[in-house]
């Protein structure tokens, strides 16, 4: 059961919606739901294929630059199209949008891997076939996508003509109107080679600036047709196959980059599709559902009592999967490979959002991820210099390889908070990997250059340190001094880098470091003096923590009598008009308690969740999980209810109206988050991993798994029970509600 996302919807927004929905990828290649034979003629759509991390530069043009503004961006660039196949009965060329449509089902299977559309149609003259398309980007083999076509004459019909092209003149999306898409630089790709070479289309194109090469290898079995006709043209290659009578058709398109493929990016398509001969459509898919099935044992979260949230759950959990990057050279985009939202930029989504699922689930991902953060921490370290930090690394807000690309630096560069959000993922790897080959190789590097930056950025004020004109995450209050996520997040990366530093000491293993980096023990010492006096700015009249030095001075923004069509703010108030005010767009402190809830007691947790509360609009969608894990933390279990069923399905419902852009992946993490951190209550300290469940009362019970220290745990909470088993590994122990366990193979735990 909700195993198959099921769209049949033909009409102009929904069709929008359906191309990020129905989007298939492995982490390496993306390509957006688009209908093969495209739509009717003013009909919008974004047409995209990306692979993760393949992006040009372009210019940033401002009115007034100012030092250390960054000059060029990256963008993520729409490659080589090799989806578009027409389909012609006898003369009259298929479309949803003309003749009749006598039925129309299009599904996803989350379990399988594939999208299908099966399609029933009249032409206007009267001429009948059944129609069906089938589609996979292979999580085996990550540079192929393939489709399969298969139509089957009803009536009318002599000749089928299929017309497949691979056509590399193609550009990106772009809309002036909206900050959090592209609004200009469409086109960032020249065609650089078009051939046939034996049964093989081959397109290569290469970017302007950064002139990386893409190429699209593509095979086309075609067998039982009549007819082949292959043209090369000016920007791709077409083909035609004609069938006297039942027709079908399994395109294999391999897609290679400079980034992963080196030099010769045709010569290493060439070489995959060697690989691929004799594997058919079929063949893919039995390989699709081995690797699903391996991932599913592992990472299914099973919610008994609501089909809907379950189906929401399911296709988050999946859709990450599909957009996570699993090589070093790639990270994990706001949308995914879903869309051009965000430009295909990492962000602090990656770190706080979506790794711990990976961490939890599939270590290795999560490992990747980090890897991919130490292969830019060199740019972290120019950018720290460029923004006049003589040392340490402060990295980038949003990028792909690891240069700043956020133009906009009071809710972009000065969200210095990311090289913190940096350094607790890093600490969690290690806290659930117990990893101490990774902490000495990468960990401790990161966790040094990181504490440099905050010793560098704050300064001792009577006794106290603070840190001055950083922007938290809340992104309707900028350029604050003591954002108390920012100096709270700080502090743990000081005591932690100090302690770190203090245990390679013991263990005679510094050297290396004290070579690489000039590191000396009086910087240990700053790291630790600053993090024990870390100014955290706390209102005594409220009870809360202030978000900052200044913020609880502001006014109120009237949130009850603000016409909801001006929502998000951010589309319709000028960012000053909206610093002004106490109005946040998404949960700062109150993230801050969560990922270090024990740096402030119950009950200032519990004020600052109910003050920020009243003034949040969730206008971005990091924010409603972490309401929903900080409410079922502090046992407000309708609102945890409310605010999970929010992310569970803001795409499924498009309830953020922008979900044509792509998929919000943060959001996605976070549904996970409010299930496992929420409902479950996990928290992974030094102290180990603990629980403290509470299931919500609408469902009959919840079952997911967790890897740490090498072993995999199975926890399934029900009306009455909670129950652990170990599922694979050594015995380990956790915590249930404070009380140690002992979990061992065999044997359940019933608490
Ligand atoms: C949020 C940021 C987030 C970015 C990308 C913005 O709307 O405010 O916190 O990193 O989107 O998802």
């Amino acid at each position: 059961m909700a195993w198959k996302l099921t769209k049949s919807e033909l009409d102009q927004q929904n069709l929008l919606i359906n191309e990020s929905l129905l989007s298939l990828g492995n982490g390496y290649l993306g390509v957006r739901g688009n209908f093969e034979e495209g739509y009717k003629e003013d009909f919008k759509s974004i047409r995209g294929t990306y692979i993760n991390a393949f992006h040009d530069e372009t210019e940033i043009t401002y009115g007034e630059k100012l030092h250390a503004f960054p000059d060029k961006q990256q963008k993520l660039v729409n490659v080589i199209d090799a989806q578009t196949v027409q389909i012609y009965l006898d003369d009259e060329r298929f479309s949803l949008f003309e003749g009749e449509v006598l039925s129309f089902e299009r599904h996803l299977h989350l379990d399988k891997g594939y999208s299908e559309r099966i399609i029933h149609w009249k032409s206007s003259n009267g001429k009948e076939a059944k129609i069906q398309f089938r589609r996979m980007v292979s999580l085996v083999t990550r540079e192929l996508f393939a489709l399969e076509i298969e139509v089957v004459p009803v009536a009318g019909v002599t000749e089928v003509k299929i017309v497949s092209t691979v056509n590399g003149d193609v550009s990106n999306f772009v809309d002036k109107n909206d900050p959090r898409v592209a609004s200009g630089h469409a086109k960032r790709l020249t065609v650089t080679e078009v051939k046939t070479e034996g049964s093989f289309s081959i397109v290569k194109d290469t970017t302007y600036e950064t002139k990386l090469d893409v190429a699209c290898v593509s095979f086309t079995d075609a067998s039982g047709n009549s007819h082949v006709e292959r043209t090369v043209l000016d920007g791709g290659v077409e083909e035609i196959y004609t069938f006297a009578g039942e027709a079908k058709v399994t395109k294999y398109n391999a897609y290679t980059d400079t980034l992963r493929h080196g030099k010769n990016v045709v010569a290493a398509g060439l070489k995959i599709q060697e690989g691929l001969k004799g594997k058919t459509f079929a063949d893919l898919l039995a390989e699709q559902k081995e690797y699903l099935d391996e991932f599913w044992r592992i990472s299914d979260v099973k919610i008994d009592g609501d089909q809907h949230l379950l189906e929401g759950i399911r296709f988050n959990v999946y859709q990450l999967l599909q957009s996570v990057g699993k090589d070093p050279v790639s990270n994990i985009a706001a949308k995914g490979l879903s869309g051009e939202g965000y430009e295909g930029h990492y962000f602090w989504d990656t770190e706080i959002y979506i790794f711990p699922m990976f961490l939890m689930t599939n270590p290795e991902i999560a490992k990747n991820l980090l890897l991919h953060r130490y292969s830019i921490l060199d740019s972290a370290r120019q950018r720290a210099r460029e923004m006049g930090h003589k040392k340490g690394a402060l990295f980038p807000w949003r990028t792909i390889t690891g240069q700043e690309s956020s133009a906009y630096f009071p809710a972009g560069t000065a969200q210095y908070h990311i090289s913190a959000d940096i350094a607790y993922s890093y600490i969690q790897y290690y806290l659930v990997t117990k990893d101490e080959e990774f902490l000495k190789d990468y960990m401790a590097e990161v966790l040094f250059e990181t504490a440099r930056l905050w010793v560098d950025t704050g300064h001792f004020r009577n006794g106290q340190f603070r840190i001055d004109d950083v922007t938290g995450p809340d992104e309707y209050t900028c350029i604050v001094n003591n954002n108390y996520y920012t100096n709270v997040m700080a502090k743990h990366n000081l005591l932690w880098a100090a302690r770190v530093y203090q245990k390679l000491k013991d263990e005679g293993a510094l050297a290396s470091y004290t070579a690489k980096l000039g590191l000396t023990e009086d910087e240990a010492i700053e790291w630790q003096q600053a993090g024990e006096n870390m100014y955290l700015p706390y209102d005594d009249e409220l009870k809360i923590h202030a978000q900052d030095d200044t913020f609880l001075q502001k006014e109120r923004w009237d949130l009850e009598n603000t016409p909801k069509e001006e929502f998000p703010l951010l589309l319709h108030y000028h960012p000053l008009t909206l610093y002004r005010y106490q109005v946040c767009k998404q949960a700062d402190t109150v993230l801050g308690h969560f990922l270090l809830e024990d740096e402030a007691d119950l009950e200032t947790i519990k004020n600052s969740y109910d003050y920020y509360e009243s003034i949040t609009t969730h206008d971005s969608s990091l924010s409603y999980c972490v309401f929903s894990i900080m409410a079922s933390k502090l046992g407000y279990k309708e609102k945890a209810y409310q605010y999970f069923i929010e992310t569970a399905r803001l795409d499924l419902d498009n309830t953020h109206g922008n979900t044509k852009d792509g998929l919000h992946m943060a959001n996605m993490g976070g549904a996970w988050l409010a299930i496992v951190y929420g409902f479950a209550g996990v928290r992974v300290k030094e102290s180990g991993l603990s629980l403290q469940p509470s299931l919500p009362k609408e469902w009959n019970s919840l079952e997911f798994n967790l890897q740490y220290q090498g072993s995999l745990i199975s926890v399934k909470m029900d009306k009455e029970y909670v129950t652990y088993s170990l599922v694979e590994g050594k015995s380990v122990e956790i915590q249930h509600n404070g009380e140690d366990i002992f979990l061992e193979s065999g044997k359940e735990v019933l608490m």
